[in-house]
């Protein structure tokens, strides 16, 4: 994929400078004199570049980028011995995860061609999977745990926009992808700062209510769902901003609609039907169905990538337990555009989902966080997998359960009850 010059991009290219002043000051948040790791598609050097010269422009130290490419990825797929799919390049993680320890910022860019991997053999895609989720985990780890801030972000790469715009030639595509990517990331305005405060209010003022209400569980109810998700004890509900362990204040994910916390890992009951696809490692996988016993699923099918669902949720002991439960009204930005993006950050914003796998340590009260066996002791779920999937509709009604039993609504038809 080759890269495009500013005047050959299908859309106004001072967007990505917006778009990068706002992944620098409201993503990361970046400090003065605070290094910086970029990863992203080669597709992507317009914005990167933007990155690089706002992060230096707000005082970053050593901005180091690792670009990725598709044609390379699907080299090692193609013609890669299975031996060489059991390995993954270890020394590059721990050496990410050494930055982090260091106060390194991380900032990702997604763009990739979401079934880049759709006509891979899955028990190929599926061991090149495992090695690289256990070779990436000390890097992982410290994005999940907060030891430092950290942000991604989106660029609308070629072959995604045909995926999202199947019809459109190629520049009306990557257009049209563009212009959802920032009217929906809440920078096609004049004051795109301003409007990520606002943003945020909203969002803190979500947590401050469900933290307020201290449930013991939620109860979904919807066609093909009736779940009930125990929450973990002393959770807190988090969403926005967060202060990463060297005590900045980020925004990791740009968009974000989403308020989240972490589920009990065995106290989750009943069946879930996914409401839209989810795609993992390039497989679309949609028609999820689940259900649920004591906190563990023990039934599993879907339409279509089962063979690669199923795989999943045999990566690890926690693979079949959620590690997470995330609400957003219906109403978002993203469900309004009507859109399948078949990329998760995008598309978890559109709904409520769940997460099998990995719990966020910073979804807890007090120091519980800091401590691993405080949180598996308090519900957290442990995995080397963290896979979101959607189970939001205008179908949806939740209840938030106390412990005395007692039911307040939290949702009806998707959208908050109590606001
Ligand atoms: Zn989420
Ligand atoms: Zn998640």
């Amino acid at each position: 994929m080759n890269t495009l010059a500013d005047d050959e991009l299908p859309f106004e290219s001072e967007m990505l400078d917006r778009l990068a002043e706002v992944s620098i000051r409201v993503g990361l948040n970046l400090q003065p004199g605070q290094d910086l790791i970029i990863t992203a598609p080669v597709e992507a050097l317009p914005l990167v570049r933007r990155l690089a010269a706002e992060a230096y422009r707000n005082g970053a130290g050593i901005v180091t980028t690792m670009l990725s490419d598709d044609d390379l990825a699907l080299a090692r797929y193609e013609h890669a011995s299975d031996e060489s799919l059991d390995r993954a390049p270890d020394w590059m993680f721990r050496a990410m995860a050494e930055a982090f320890d260091n106060n390194t910022a991380r900032l990702a860019i997604s763009a990739a061609n979401p079934l880049l991997l759709a006509g891979q053999d899955p028990s190929r895609v599926a061991r090149a999977g495992k090695s690289m989720s256990l070779a990436a985990k000390p890097a992982m780890e410290r994005i999940t745990n907060f030891s430092t801030n950290w942000n991604i972000v989106s660029y609308p790469g070629l072959a995604w926009a045909k995926q999202v715009f199947p019809d459109k030639e190629d520049n009306e595509a990557v257009a049209a992808l563009a212009e959802a990517i920032f009217s929906i990331s809440r920078i096609d305005n004049e004051d795109p700062i301003a409007a990520w405060k606002s943003h945020q209010e909203t969002l803190t003022k979500r947590q401050e209510w469900l933290n307020e209400q201290d449930f013991h569980s939620l109860h979904y109810k919807a066609p093909g769902t009736d779940l009930t998700i125990g929450l973990a004890e002393g959770h807190a509900w988090k969403g926005g901003a967060s202060t990463a362990k060297n005590g900045i204040e980020c925004t990791p994910n740009i968009p974000t609609e989403e308020v989240f916390t972490t589920p009990h890992s065995a106290r989750v009951e009943g069946t879930a039907r996914a409401s839209k696809p989810l795609v993992y490692r390039g497989t679309l996988i949609d028609g999820i169905e689940v259900r649920f016993e004591a906190g563990k699923i023990v039934d599993a099918r879907a339409e279509k990538g089962e063979e690669v669902f199923l795989k999943l949720l045999d990566t690890d002991d926690g693979a079949r337990r959620l590690g997470e439960v995330a609400l957003v009204p219906h109403s978002s930005p993203i469900s309004a555009s009507g859109l399948l993006f078949f990329n998760t950050l995008y598309d978890e914003n559109a709904s409520c989902h769940i997460a099998l796998g990995q719990c966020y340590s910073k979804c807890f009260r007090g120091d519980i966080g800091d401590d691993p066996e405080a949180v598996s002791k308090a519900g957290g779920n442990t995995s080397n997998i963290h896979v979101d999937w959607m189970i939001g509709s205008d179908e949806l009604d939740i209840d938030g359960i106390s412990k005395d039993g007692g039911r307040t609504p939290v949702m009806r038809k998707g959208e908050w009850a109590y606001e």
